[in-house]
């Protein structure tokens, strides 16, 4: 039987997983990606095999059915011993969005951890209470499997303290209103690739640029600022989500036009970003396509913020060596990687349209002082990898 890790990604009503094999192999490697969704409302469950190509697919509760996490868990183990019956699983490894100042790496969870995981909830109260229910439904339903905690912090923890601080009164500062930083796990797994594209590259920028969007400046493969901060709203306008804004909106919408603190948390969430500029829709590829106005301001916005914050973070960095792009829209979209770079031609920056079009790994042209690469992330990956350092060796 072959070892098996499983990596869960949990949300509100989601549980998004992938399944590794990792016996002797110098990176575990991937069988399956799947996900229950539609959690307490409309349960489905669906499998693809490590090409992408639906492997299996399930529909088969009643409207209204409560599967929660436990259930959904529950059910994703019964798939793999009745599909995957050759794989044994020996961990498991979770996405969980904070981990506070202390957490400057993955973890064995314990109820130590799950303590402390618990603590930082008013940090990341849309997430951190799902993936602590999934962890504890595990638990539950398989007692005695490894548990590792995967921070989406954790790798801005070598920032500088400069770069951590709010200028806040002393208190707060050290009641923990800082700047955390987010998408921890993509920049890791992009540092840890980066070698093999750019082994020379010491100062790079990436850009993350997914439904949720945010660029972190790395030095020598370490994280030493992010446009992400306290929450994952900061930083670049997303799909949904304002980025930085001056709070001086948000004191003006309480004041004067009678906002409360869940109508705020939806606009700078839910209906902004893209969308809410656009008016129609939070995808790329449909703003893209479209003729309409406000969807161009849109991309103009988003195009337009990069290029700032892809200044702030150089002028972090003291340099530039290599741009890197990722995520949905990052690794998919030439037209806005086009623009991006176009705008930063300032920096030495310089496309190669065809390659880009063409969708190759380096993009700019042979003389351009600043190479540019299109890099898949691969948080799931990372996951696994965390899993494998955190068990005792076989
Ligand atoms: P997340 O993981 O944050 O949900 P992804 O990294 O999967 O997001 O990115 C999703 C986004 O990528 C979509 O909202 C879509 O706008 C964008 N995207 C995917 N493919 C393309 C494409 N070919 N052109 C433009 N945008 C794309």
């Amino acid at each position: 039987m072959d070892q098996g890790i499983l990596v869960i990604n949990a949300g509100s009503s989601s549980i998004k997983f992938a399944v590794f094999t990792d016996g002797g192999l110098p990176e575990p490697k991937l069988l399956f990606k799947g996900q229950m969704e539609g959690l307490g409302s409309d349960p489905s469950f669906q499998v693809k095999d490590a090409t992408g190509q639906k492997f299996d697919e399930r529909d088969e509760w009643p409207r209204g059915s409560p599967l929660n996490h436990a259930g959904a868990l529950r059910y994703i183990l019964g798939w793999l011993e009745e599909c995957a019956s050759d794989i044994k699983i020996e961990a498991a490894g979770h996405r969980v969005v904070h981990g506070g100042l202390a957490y400057d790496r993955a973890v064995r969870i314990d109820e130590h951890v799950i303590a402390d995981l618990e603590q930082l909830t008013p940090l990341a109260p849309l997430h951190q209470p799902h993936n602590l229910a999934a962890i504890r439904a595990l638990a539950e339903v398989a007692p005695g499997l490894p548990q590792v905690a995967c921070f989406d912090t954790a790798f801005h923890r070598t920032q500088p303290r400069v770069a951590q601080l709010f200028a806040l009164p002393r208190a707060l500062i050290e009641s923990g209103v800082r700047r955390y930083g987010f998408h921890g796990l993509s920049y890791e797994y992009i540092a840890y690739r980066l070698p093999h594209y750019a082994p020379e590259a010491r100062k790079v920028v990436v850009a993350h640029l997914g439904s949720g969007a945010s660029m972190c400046a790395l030095h020598d493969g370490r994280s030493i600022e992010s446009t992400m901060g306290f929450t994952a709203v900061d930083g670049l306008p997303m799909g949904t989500r304002t980025g930085a804004m001056d709070p001086g909106v948000v004191l003006y919408l309480m004041q004067d036009r009678g906002y409360d603190a869940k109508t705020i948390e939806s606009l700078l969430y839910k209906e902004s970003g893209l969308l809410g500029v656009s008016g129609f829709s939070n995808d790329m590829r449909d703003l893209l396509e479209s003729g309409d106005s406000h969807a161009a301001e849109a991309v103009e916005l988003f195009i337009y913020h990069i290029g700032k914050h892809l200044g702030a973070l150089v002028s972090a960095l003291e340099g530039l060596d290599a741009l890197v792009f990722t995520a949905g829209i990052g690794e998919n979209s030439a037209p806005i990687r086009e623009q991006v770079c176009r705008r930063a031609a300032w920096l030495g920056v310089r496309i190669n349209e065809e390659a880009n079009r063409q969708g190759d790994s380096r993009i700019s042209t042979t003389d351009s002082p600043v190479p540019i690469w299109v890099i898949p992330t691969n948080e799931e990956l990372m996951i696994a990898l965390h899993v494998r350092d955190q068990l005792p060796a076989a």
